[in-house]
């Protein structure tokens, strides 16, 4: 009987067990369905449908050296799956496991209605896996890292299964019908420059990262430096998997391979504390910041321009604008820039976290629901792990002591011919019209957050 692969975040042939269980037991139907419905809220933001449309293009051409295709449907993913089934006669669906509270309950409405087998292969340890001697899920990172290392003795990576096909294939959308490509405005070019999304171009570019990953260590901190591997949108759609990379640096023993390791491994946390609690990137877990921190419209605050002005990098904070415009232009942030324009938005601007989780959402090419909502809980200090709010990062400093002149002239170019002493901070007298004047000032801002902390606290 023909077996159908329900790929969704796992967009690749190697490592991939789904595949490979479903070629053990017969002619592989691989469907992706285009689910808005399912998701409720949540549905692909618009730099992930244009990551998408050319991640599915990448399989099927992948697939094609096996002679085989996608499928492509449009839908609610778990009937569109049971029709499927009893159409194609299928013996059962096969996918990997997903956590995202939306696809763990699809996931049970799927088994209730066919026989769906579910395998782990997105993250190096399943959720909930790793536990404290108490038998715990870690809330905290450090432990949660150090068990992981204790555990974790390499993998046994998954070959690319050969495939053979069914005597029928079901109908397909076209990829184009989908509708994944923005059309007018069409704000995509410069991600199109700065990305090739696909297993082999993940592949390619991880290989030179490798060259490097001895440095890494230091230059991942440098925001002019190209220091970190840019695997985030790979790893996210599920091109390459982690397991693969952390294979692949079997040989590195560097301070710098350790350190790539344990940001793999925050990957893998983000996922344990969506597994714990499924509601974590919406909602505060600490009490008070909601109703009494965050300016709010509902008492009178106008945040909506400060917001605005975030969002196109228009603060008069260079640093900040350098990130969001590298946001917007190439769909993706240096982490740095990330943790400095974040914690500008709750706290420079005291504006409720969850406006920048949207923001970034829908911008990112790797926007993911655990990894994005836990590292803006994190910032704003409101999550179950450490309390992070009263660590105000200063832009201006961050700015100079890592270095970050080259990429503000590269993504504000207005600044571009400012001196290196200058830029991170430009003077009023020499600051170019065309640029905004600060939001805030620094100091400012920062009693502001203290005092507005401290209040809540009493
Ligand atoms: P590298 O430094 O090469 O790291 C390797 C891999 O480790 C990354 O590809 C990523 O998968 C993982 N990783 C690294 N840091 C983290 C982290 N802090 N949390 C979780 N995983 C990590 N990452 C996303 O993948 N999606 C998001 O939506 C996302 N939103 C973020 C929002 C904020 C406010 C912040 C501060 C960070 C966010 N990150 C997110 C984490 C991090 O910024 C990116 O993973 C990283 O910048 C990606 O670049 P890279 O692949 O070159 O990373």
């Amino acid at each position: 009987k023909p077996q159908i692969v329900w790929l969704r975040r796992d967009l690749r042939l190697r490592d991939q067990a789904a595949f490979c269980a479903a070629a053990d037991a017969g002619p592989v139907i691989p469907v992706y369905v285009l689910d808005d419905e399912t998701p409720g809220n949540r549905k692909l933001g618009g730099a992930a449908r244009w990551w998408l449309h050319h991640s599915l293009k990448s399989l099927d051409d992948d697939l094609g050296r096996h002679h085989s295709k996608l499928v492509l449907r449009r839908g609610r993913a778990a009937d569109i799956l049971a029709e499927l089934v009893a159409q194609t006669g299928a013996g059962a669906v096969h996918g990997i496991h997903h956590y995202e509270p939306w696809w763990r309950e699809a996931e049970r409405d799927l088994a209730e209605r066919t026989e769906l087998h579910l395998y782990h292969g997105n993250y190096l340890m399943p959720p909930g896996k790793v536990t404290t001697g108490a038998g715990d899920p870690y809330k905290i990172f450090t432990p949660f890292k150090n068990a992981m290392f204790d555990r974790i003795h390499g993998f046994d990576v998954l070959e690319e299964p050969s495939l053979t096909n069914p005597d029928d294939w079901p109908e397909s959308d076209r990829l184009d019908d989908l509708n994944l490509l923005p059309s007018t405005p069409d704000w995509s070019g410069g991600i199109g420059e700065a990305w090739t999304p696909g297993t082999n171009a993940a592949i390619a570019r991880f290989e030179d990262f490798l060259d490097k990953v001895s440095d890494y260590e230091d230059d991942r901190n440098l925001p002019s430096e190209d220091g970190s591997s840019r695997m985030s949108p790979h790893l996210h759609h599920g091109e390459v998997s982690p397991r693969m990379l952390w294979d692949a640096m079997s040989r590195h023993t560097s301070e710098g391979a350790r350190t790539y390791r344990s940001e793999l491994i925050w990957r893998d946390f983000a996922q344990n504390l969506i597994y714990q609690f499924p509601d974590y990137p919406e909602k505060s877990y600490r009490d008070g910041y909601d109703d009494h921190l965050w300016r709010n419209p509902n008492r009178g605050h106008l945040i909506e321009s400060e917001l605005e002005a975030w969002q196109n990098g228009r603060t008069g904070y260079p640093i900040v604008d350098a990130g969001m415009r590298q946001l917007w232009q190439t769909g993706w942030m240096h982490n740095r820039v990330r943790m400095i324009a974040a914690s500008f938005l709750i706290k420079h601007l005291l504006i409720d976290w969850r406006h920048g989780e949207r923001w970034f959402w829908d911008t990112l090419v790797d926007a993911d629901y655990g990894s994005n909502g836990c590292n803006w809980q994190w910032v704003s200090g409101t999550g179950v792990d450490s309390n992070m709010f009263v660590r105000i990062m200063a832009p201006l400093s961050q700015s100079e002591k890592f270095d970050a002149a080259d990429y503000i002239r590269k993504f504000v170019p207005e600044l571009a011919d400012m001196s290196d002493e200058q830029i991170h901070d430009p003077p009023d007298e020499c600051r170019p019209e065309a640029y905004p004047a600060k939001l805030i000032g620094h100091k400012e801002a920062r009693e502001r957050a203290l005092e507005a902390y401290h209040a809540m606290k009493d």
